[in-house]
């Protein structure tokens, strides 16, 4: 097991804190505690570097779809994949509310 930061015993001991009037007991709740905090960090690591990996993808996909929408008189896009809600319009508008 990684050794846990001194924020993250800090978490664990809040953690037992709260739940020592709730029926938590035994030698080995601290320990349960601080490995519950290690891999909750290192799934939420895991799942930024995921999603790092995907906006990259999302920026080159916008980056090779760059003209803009035209819509026909069906509200269709032209430009891109003849949808209503066209999917490089969405890709753009996902990926700037992610950087606001
Ligand atoms: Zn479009």
């Amino acid at each position: 097991m990684t050794q846990p930061t001194p924020e993250q015993m800090e978490r664990a001991e809040k953690l037992y804190r709260e739940h020592r009037t709730t029926g938590w007991d035994g030698a080995d709740v601290p320990a349960a505690i601080v490995a519950a905090i290690l891999q909750s960090d290192q799934q939420q690591a895991e799942l930024k570097a995921h999603a790092e990996v995907l906006e990259g993808i999302l920026a080159e996909f916008i980056e090779v779809n760059d003209d803009p929408c035209r819509y026909d008189h069906h509200g269709y896009c032209q430009a891109h994949f003849l949808e209503e809600d066209c999917l490089v319009k969405r890709a753009r508008t996902t990926l700037k509310e992610q950087h606001q």
